[in-house]
């Protein structure tokens, strides 16, 4: 049995039973149910939807179709449960060629040279995947293709040299003040972009006590980690149990302010949200959860619901998008994206360049096209609306903001600045209050 088979096993029967199974209600009706949202999967773009209130059955009609042909047996019930959701991901290639025309390029990447990221898709994602177009963004996102074989100049297997800043096994500790703690090395969908892809998926991480002992002597005796960040693999691939002691021995250390947890879960899986879930981590709080979303067409009514359930238990949502070109590199699909997501009560956080791994070099597009793309969110929508756009330093030197350069230049004791719409205007450096003020001689 391969290590990948004994990872799942192991997460699969860590899980609370049928007796919990009882418990899988749809959430309380929020406020927020009430507002229509549009569903922007493939095949219904610009459809409005609104979420049931009473029933977690099918919210999509595309998804139901797609259960219907390619998992006949699967109830309601079952496909809204994650357990089966993970144990019928699509894993090979005669799965996948049962349901999409796979492309040259796509099949080579089974036949030619293994990929260093096995494939890993839920059946909730795949029927999101266009069955005919190689080229949807969807689709791109996780169905391997040969040229994630081919190392190009400059990538490499661990460009951010997170295992040479790690002090303990799993345990990343780069900036001051907080560290990155692997839990396991499981998700249910594999994104091929992945940063990790070096260990993501390979079964070599579990969740050993052993290892997670030595993780938190290490935070416990660095009083400078007051946040610690959950990530993998996805943490929510762990049962509540799990995941509730790694969270209660983090609350157990007096300086660990705040817990954060990544995950992709409720744009790949939401049906993982469920209310034991959420009554669980709001145990925990402060907790504050980053969530991965690519592309509009991730924000489904599922992934509306389990955001909701999320945000109504308090914990602060932000989304951390790659990106990626062809998915999603340019601005109206990103703004699409950010407007889809502060409809979710998600706020967009991060937009990181794609860093160098290997293979990386068909979905990494010059820094240009991110200022680009942020010149083109910036003033023209709601600043809630702007993530952050960085670039992760390669060698470890962690992120670095970039923003497009607004100063035009110098004029007397003027600064001139453009504006979003290109204006130019003069911002006068001389202060107001006059001479008694320290900034007087052109500080700025
Ligand atoms: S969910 Fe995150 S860790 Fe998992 S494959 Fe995608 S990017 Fe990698």
């Amino acid at each position: 049995m391969s290590a990948f088979m004994t990872a799942i096993e192991q997460l699969t029967t860590s899980l609370p039973q049928t007796s919990e199974e009882g418990d899988e209600e749809p959430p309380e009706p929020s406020p927020c149910e009430a507002i229509p949202i549009v569903v922007s999967s493939p095949q219904t773009t610009g459809r409005v939807v609104r979420p049931s209130k009473h029933h977690a059955g099918f919210l999509n009609p595309t998804i139901r179709t797609f259960s219907r042909k390619y998992f006949p047996g699967a109830t309601s019930r079952l496909w809204n449960d994650w357990r089966w959701q993970t144990t019928h991901r699509i894993r090979t290639l005669s799965q996948l060629e049962s349901m999409i025309s796979l492309s040259e390029d796509e099949r080579l990447a089974f036949t030619r040279s293994p990929t260093m990221l096995p494939l890993g898709i839920t059946p909730y994602y795949m029927s999101l995947v266009s069955p005919d177009d190689p080229s949807q963004p969807i689709r791109r996102s996780v169905i391997p293709t040969i040229f994630e074989t081919m190392r190009g100049e400059g990538e490499a297997d661990d460009p951010l040299h997170e295992d040479a800043q790690s002090p303990v096994p799993g345990l990343v500790h780069r900036y001051p003040d907080r560290a990155l703690l692997l839990l396991l090395d499981f998700c249910s969908t594999y994104c091929r972009y992945c940063t990790r892809s070096r260990m993501v998926g390979h079964g070599d991480i579990h969740l050993s006590r052993k290892r997670l002992d030595r993780a938190f002597e290490y935070i416990s005796n660095t009083p400078s980690i007051r946040d610690v960040l959950l990530s993998g693999g996805d943490p929510l691939m762990l049962g509540e149990e799990k995941l509730s002691w790694v969270l209660s021995r983090l609350r157990q250390i007096p300086h660990v302010e705040i817990v954060r947890i990544g995950t992709k879960a409720p744009a790949v899986l939401p049906q993982r949200i469920t209310p034991q879930l959420v009554r669980m981590l709001r145990r925990y709080h402060p907790l504050f959860m980053s969530l991965h979303f690519t592309h509009p067409d991730e924000c489904t009514p599922e992934a509306y619901r389990a955001c909701t359930m999320l945000a109504d238990a308090g914990i602060p949502l932000g989304s951390q998008t790659v990106l990626l070109k062809g998915i999603n590199d340019d601005v109206e699909t990103m703004r699409r994206l950010m407007h889809q997501l502060l409809k979710m009560r998600v706020r967009p956080y991060y937009l990181y360049q794609c860093d160098p791994i290997t293979g990386s070099a068909h979905f990494r597009t010059p820094i240009e096209k991110g200022l680009e793309i942020i010149r083109g969110l910036r003033g023209f929508t709601s600043g809630y609306a702007v993530p952050t756009y960085v670039v992760d330093a390669p060698g470890g030197g962690g992120k670095i903001p970039l923003m497009p350069d607004y100063v035009a230049g110098h004029e007397k004791d003027a600064l001139l600045l453009h504006n979003y719409e290109g204006g130019l205007f003069r911002y006068p450096q001389s202060c107001a209050t006059g001479p008694a003020c320290p900034n007087q001689g052109g500080v700025y």
